[in-house]
């Protein structure tokens, strides 16, 4: 069985990924001292300071990889932006992972984004660890967190430890697998403070255990995979608490890389020929040279230096004279690398998101989809003689998944769509940085889209009756640009024969 595991952290903003990310490559002896997660972003931004957003924001709006090793087994993390306003790039990101730890803060449960990620892993049954943050502070009952996870995301929920106290009255975590109780002591004296510990569960909390391990179902490894159940861990990732008992959770159930579903049916990682598809582009890491790294998810054979593979959209065979494995402290040139692992493949744009990559060029994976819109505008230029290079940025920055551009069948105001705010912030500052074009966004009377599919007949039936809500996108597919949600229902009840759909799979 494959030694990789190659997952991603689902959270809410604030409630720990970055401190558990660190805390996981520390574990993993990726990196030596704390904090140098945050320090190695601020580096990075210096780097690319092109991008405005990032520094007046101070966030890190692309997402990236993270390799570390430990027992044998290699992890890929790979980052989602942990910011409010997340973009495509985290949903997408969340196509090439196998599996998903779920961060909740122990007082505040489930939150708005937990939830949208969560449904995004659910749409490809991706399986998902929870960890409950935050138990060295006051936070809900146990019973009552679980509770939410089940109840919010309709899964089974499966103790798999119990903290002993909440906040103040917090004195360790009891394995159930071990029966034994880690205790907060060692890198985490800062938190022992000058407390005595008791050795033996309070009588309340050994009722509520007694209580838990006859309540909640046993582990099954089957039902966690196929996306049914959560085991779930409590910790602290401040503390470096319950993170070593969550990363050999990873290690010991979490999945090996998957087979891939493709037009030429489903490619398994074992399979000899080295097939991969992209999942991300990135542009300008350095700005004098205008080039792109595209992310490319391995999906089989093994990949080696200098290989020649023919991207789809291409159709001709390319090398990869200098691909990048992303280590947790920095970029290193790949020579190697196996299923589930990401490459780096610099480029000047020939490599789109969705791509496969194959050296026969004889597959096209599915199943990677866009994802409908939820903000939509109109562009405007300031300057009217610019609509050429204007139409240019917009396919390409579409291109790269910035953003999705819908050009519609009558009037000439192009649209772009996008699932968080801070991509439209990204666009405008781009397009003037890159493109020298002054545009403004003005407010469209859509609410959302919709990819049409149906009978080429079906299909002109409805365009005929509707052009004014029609919309084509970038590759020319037809979309329908809706006023609400109620339209799409609306239109979908009259149209029985057509599929209003909310992701276009490429
Ligand atoms: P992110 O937005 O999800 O990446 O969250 P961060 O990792 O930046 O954490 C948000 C805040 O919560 C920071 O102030 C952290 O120090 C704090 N925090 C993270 N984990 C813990 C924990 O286990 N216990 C406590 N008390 N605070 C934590």
């Amino acid at each position: 069985m494959s030694n990789r595991r190659t997952f991603a952290i689902i959270s809410h903003p604030d409630a720990g990924k970055t401190t558990l990310t660190e805390k996981l490559l520390l574990q993993g002896g990726a990196i030596h001292l704390a904090g140098e997660v945050k320090a190695r972003g601020a580096a990075r931004r210096a780097r690319s300071d092109w991008m405005k957003i990032e520094q007046q924001r101070g966030i890190s709006v692309t997402s990236s990889v993270m390799t570390f090793e430990r027992d044998g087994v290699t992890f890929n993390l790979l980052d989602t932006p942990g910011h409010e306003d997340f973009s495509e790039d985290t949903y997408r990101t969340l196509t090439a992972v196998d599996s998903a730890i779920m961060v909740i803060d122990a007082a505040k449960g489930i939150e708005p984004q937990t939830r949208k990620l969560f449904e995004v892993c659910r749409l490809r049954s991706v399986p998902i660890i929870t960890f409950v943050n935050k138990v060295d502070r006051e936070g809900r009952s146990v019973f009552e967190t679980l509770d939410e996870v089940a109840d919010a995301l309709a899964l089974d929920v499966v103790p798999m430890s119990w903290p002993i106290g909440l906040g103040g009255e917090f004195k360790g975590v009891l394995d159930f697998a071990t029966n034994t109780i880690s205790r907060p002591e060692g890198d985490s004296r800062e938190f022992l403070g000058k407390r005595t510990l008791a050795d033996d569960i309070p009588a309340a909390i050994a009722e509520e255990i007694e209580l838990a391990q006859g309540g909640y179902p046993s582990f099954d490894l089957e039902a966690y995979r196929h996306g049914d159940l959560t085991p779930v861990y409590f910790g602290s990732a401040l503390k470096n608490f319950g993170v070593a008992e969550l990363i050999d959770a990873i290690a010991r159930y979490a999945p090996p890389p998957r087979p891939q579903p493709s037009d030429a049916g489903t490619i398994e990682p074992d399979g000899k020929e080295v097939t991969g598809f992209i999942f991300k582009v990135q542009a300008n890491m350095d700005p004098q040279h205008r080039d792109r790294i595209a992310f490319m998810r391995l999906v089989s054979g093994t990949f080696k230096r200098g290989m020649k593979l023919t991207p789809s959209a291409l159709g001709k065979p390319v090398a990869i004279h200098s691909p990048i494995l992303f280590f947790a402290q920095d970029r290193e040139i790949a020579d190697t690398a196996e299923p589930g692992d990401i490459i780096g493949i610099p480029n000047h744009g020939t490599l789109r998101v969705g791509d496969t990559l194959s050296e026969n060029n004889k597959v096209r994976f599915t199943g990677l989809p866009n994802f409908a819109p939820e903000i939509l505008r109109r562009v405007a230029l300031k300057d009217p003689t610019k609509t050429k290079q204007l139409r240019k940025a917009l396919d390409d920055l579409s291109e790269e998944g910035v953003i999705q551009v819908f050009y519609p069948e009558l009037g000439g105001q192009w649209i772009v769509g996008v699932v968080g705010q801070l991509q439209l912030d990204v666009l405008i500052s781009r397009l003037e940085a890159e493109y020298k074009v002054e545009a403004m966004l003005e407010a469209a009377p859509y609410d959302t889209a919709r990819w049409l599919k149906g009978s080429d007949a079906a299909l002109k039936a409805f365009t005929d009756f509707n052009m004014a809500t029609l919309a084509k996108d970038r590759d020319g597919d037809p979309v329908f640009m809706a006023r609400s949600a109620w339209d799409v229902s609306y239109q979908q009840e009259k149209n029985p024969e057509l599929v209003f759909s909310a992701t276009k799979e490429r």
